[in-house]
């Protein structure tokens, strides 16, 4: 069931949401050379709970840490671990806060050091493409316009659009009716009404948008080992357009 937030939920969410942002710009300024995806997942666990708010991924379906942290060819649920950024690396942080009772979820991807063009390009445009997805949310409009917006941006900049994982409703649960897939048919799916909250995260590749499991059952792998990246906010629909609640406002 698609669920409609009141105005006091969605201060709440609100709440969530700029911690959220908070924790990202905090990370950022750690992200470097040298340091190991153990020491932001302490960092950022730190900060979300002298919020007065808790990780919302921390043993989610005994998910092991506090924030996933995925390097590379990794696209999404990596865990972090004592293995340290390198020069030319990629990472996206995935973030999940709850605010009393209310989630925030939100990742971006950020270059470590110096990053080749290629990769640049994945970067900068799977950015883009999350923009396109939000752009089209609002009252009376249906859902699949979001990821027909995403998937045409990804397929003109030529990346691979990952369709095994998809964003979602978010709320008192992490995640919540409906599925919000990055890619679609414009004017199909469910019409999207003022009070929803939703996470638009397109994950974008370099090369395939096949993907495969490793043995330690969460993190999630470029079959071609292709770098991937991963951008997300949690966006509430409102009357004339949105809100994105993992934002800077
Ligand atoms: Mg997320
Ligand atoms: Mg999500």
């Amino acid at each position: 069931m698609v669920s409609i937030k009141n105005s006091r939920e969605i201060e709440l969410m609100k709440i969530a949401g700029k911690i959220n942002y908070e924790t990202h710009k905090l990370l950022q300024k750690h992200i470097k050379p040298g340091v190991t995806t153990k020491q932001l997942d302490t960092l950022a666990h730190d900060y979300i709970t002298s919020q007065d708010a808790t990780c919302s991924f921390l043993n989610y379906e005994g998910f092991p840490a506090s924030i996933c942290t995925s390097i590379n060819e990794e696209v999404v649920h990596g865990i972090p671990s004592f293995k340290k950024l390198k020069n030319g690396d990629i990472i996206s942080i995935d973030i999940g806060v709850n605010y009393k009772g209310y989630h925030s979820d939100s990742a971006w991807t950020y270059p470590v050091g110096k990053i080749d063009e290629e990769v640049s390009h994945l970067l900068k445009h799977t950015e883009a493409a999350l923009y396109e997805g939000i752009k089209e949310v609002k009252a009376g409009v249906r859902l699949n316009n979001i990821g027909a917006a995403i998937e045409k941006y990804a397929l003109a900049h030529n990346l691979g659009v990952v369709k095994e994982l998809v964003g979602h409703g978010v709320g008192q649960k992490l995640h919540e009716d409906p599925d919000v897939p990055n890619y679609g048919k414009y004017n199909t799916g469910m019409i999207l009404k003022a009070g929803m909250t939703i996470a638009i995260e397109p994950m974008l590749t370099s090369g395939t948008e096949k993907i495969y499991i490793l043995d330690d059952d969460w993190t999630i792998i470029t079959r071609d080992n292709k770098p991937a990246a991963h951008f997300e906010h949690t966006v509430l629909v409102t009357e004339d357009g949105y809100k994105i609640l993992t934002g800077d406002e």
